[in-house]
């Protein structure tokens, strides 16, 4: 790899890379191997969820690496079936001694449906007693996000949602910059749909710089101050997907790309009822 990976700082002053690994989707025995080559290709921000089901092999990989505990940042995420305010807290502690850790970096309550606001109670009690580092929220839309900040006192530190060339949320990151909270990517490749890898204007800049289109859409997300985690249990992509510190998209290039927004998602539609009946039912071994 040529090049730093940068950093920004969250509203409570913690430094989080800008570009870390995911690891939704990979089955819980290959997480392992694919953790421990993210940390050896260099990755130090790794992104998990206790509805993932893999957090006990990200934590053997943590342990296997033996890289100080300081130099990395962990994220878990809390399950719709672990909400509320007691429970959430129990659920804290499972993630934790899963992943092998006496702390995390961000805890995220992983969907806005249930009892958040119990929950989020929880997770300002777990920041506040330094178990979390930071504290935050995925999938909230701006209007579920401006609620939760109006009546709790910790401003969450990040948002993690769906973030790609197609679906860009240049609005919800305008809402979340008013606020200071940090918008982290997920999906970030789009998860290689809508033709992604073959999109004429991505492949014609990542021709003009020697690099690929999974680089280039993660550059952009760079220099947008967006954090990617992307995902992917081959060694040469995460090298490559972690390349992208040495080159600049020109003002011309950003805008060509934002021609790309749909803006909606072709993945999960968070306002479909059906889709949130069945988000706040599925069951996970958390
Ligand atoms: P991504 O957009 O990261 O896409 C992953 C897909 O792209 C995989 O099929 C991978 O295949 C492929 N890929 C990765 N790198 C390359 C490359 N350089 N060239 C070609 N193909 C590539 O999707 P994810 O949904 O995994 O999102 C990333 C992370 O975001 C997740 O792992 C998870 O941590 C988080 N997430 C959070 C959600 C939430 O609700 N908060 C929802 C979804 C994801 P292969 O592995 O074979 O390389």
């Amino acid at each position: 790899m040529t090049g730093q990976v940068s950093h920004v700082s969250l509203n409570n002053g913690v430094r989080m890379p800008i570009l870390g690994f995911g690891v939704f989707q990979i089955p819980d025995a290959q997480t392992q191997r694919a953790v421990e080559a993210a940390l050896e290709a260099g990755y130090r921000l790794l992104d998990t969820a206790a509805a993932y089901e893999n957090e006990r092999a990200v934590g053997r990989a943590i342990a296997a690496s033996g890289i100080p505990r300081e130099d990395l940042f962990i994220t878990t995420k809390l399950w719709v079936q672990d909400y509320g305010q007691d429970s959430a807290k129990r659920a804290f502690d499972r993630s934790l001694d899963r992943l092998g850790l006496d702390h995390l970096d961000l805890y995220l309550l992983h969907q806005p449906y249930g009892d958040y606001y119990g929950s989020w109670r929880a997770l300002e009690e777990l920041n506040r007693e330094g178990r979390t580092r930071a504290i935050g929220v995925s999938n909230f839309y701006p209007d579920r996000l401006a609620d939760l900040i109006t009546h709790n006192e910790i401003v969450p530190a990040v948002n993690q949602i769906e973030t790609h060339v197609f679906f860009q949320r240049a609005d919800d990151q305008k809402l979340m910059r008013d606020h200071g909270v940090q918008h982290e990517s997920w999906g970030p490749l789009a998860e290689g749909g809508q033709g992604f890898f073959d999109n004429p204007v991505l492949v014609d800049i990542a021709r003009a710089h020697d690099k690929s289109v999974a680089q280039v859409a993660l550059r952009w997300l760079v220099q947008r101050e967006v954090v990617a985690i992307p995902k992917s249990v081959r060694s040469e992509r995460m090298a490559e997907n972690l390349d992208v510190f040495d080159f600049q998209l020109a003002a011309e290039e950003m805008a060509r790309i934002a021609t790309l927004d749909t803006g909606s998602s072709h993945i999960v539609d968070h306002h479909d009822p059906e889709r949130v009946t069945w988000l706040g039912g599925v069951r996970f071994d958390t």
